[in-house]
């Protein structure tokens, strides 16, 4: 679960929802409180009054609550930290009821489970993990090893009504796929597209259908990212060519979907005028990280 911005009532309807049920750890993978948007003074009330809604929902399991911030909690630059369950470190392992987890992906190891806030799309393709949970995007998703939890509840900036979204299930088998149940508390739908059924199932309410469908350019972000880390993770290289990139997104798919390579390849054109875009043109005109890429 995650991504629910200071609000309670998801917690409570969760809460209300997981009656009776015991799981063996509840993860949390962040955004407590909307600090970003309301302010640190705002988020340490936010972070006091989820608290005793947290404790709950450790008390519901074997081992603990494990927990990150989210970006929107400034990731934990409070003056109040959270006093409840197990905060999953930045750097290193936390042993957990007999399991191992880290926030670190330089942490990693076949047997650890990684939480993150954010999606890391270079990890998408590439993770020799246990698991690999995350939110951020309030666009829910399993695929492979990696599930995205949605998120349980935001606020719309403009007209104040509030989504509620939901929380996940998972046995984390040592082979994929999970069994992943999404339990619903409000809006949150099920996808799974003909077209891109391979980059995983989606679970949100932001499109009437696939997000990828929806907005290419999501696709376009995490294929790039993952496409470049690909190239150049162990090896000693920094830049690409776009050539090079675009055979190594294909080369991402079982089937790419027939338009791919040119939608992908359009992208890479136009790349400078997306601000979330993960890689950015050097002089020379081949690509290299970003300085400031949002979820790389
Ligand atoms: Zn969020
Ligand atoms: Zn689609």
């Amino acid at each position: 679960m995650g991504d629910h911005h200071g609000d309670t009532e998801s917690l409570r309807r969760l809460l209300d929802d997981v009656n009776g049920e015991t799981f063996d750890f509840a993860v949390h993978v962040g955004d407590f409180t909307n600090a970003v948007r309301q302010g640190r003074q705002a988020a340490v009330r936010q972070l006091r009054e989820v608290e005793p809604y947290l404790e709950r929902i450790a008390d519901r399991t074997r081992h603990d609550l494990v927990w990150v911030y989210g970006n929107r909690d400034y990731f934990g630059d409070f003056e109040y930290d959270l006093q409840v369950g197990t905060r999953i470190p930045k750097e290193g392992c936390v042993r957990v009821g007999g399991q191992r987890f880290t926030n670190s992906p330089a942490a990693v190891e076949s047997d650890v489970i990684l939480v993150t806030h954010m999606e890391t799309w270079r990890l998408l393709d590439h993770f020799n993990g246990r698991a690999h949970l995350c939110g951020n995007t309030h666009l829910g998703r399993y695929k492979g090893r990696r599930l995205n939890s949605g998120f349980l509840q935001y606020t719309h900036r403009e007209t104040g009504e509030q989504t509620f979204g939901g929380y996940f299930v998972v046995e984390i088998t040592e082979t994929p796929p999970f069994d992943v149940e999404m339990r619903c508390i409000g809006n949150l739908n099920r996808f799974e597209c003909d077209r891109h059924r391979e980059r995983g199932v989606q679970f949100q309410s932001a499109f009437e259908e696939c997000m990828y469908c929806a907005d290419s350019r999501i696709l376009m972000r995490e294929m790039t990212a993952s496409a470049f880390y690909g190239l150049t993770h162990g090896a000693n290289r920094g830049t690409v060519t776009d050539r090079m990139l675009a055979d190594a997104a294909v080369d991402l798919w079982d089937e790419p979907p027939v338009e791919f390579r040119g939608q992908f390849e359009t992208y890479l054109d136009g790349i400078e005028t997306d601000r979330y875009a993960p890689l950015a043109r050097t002089g020379d005109g081949k690509l290299a990280l970003a300085d400031e890429s949002y979820a790389y």
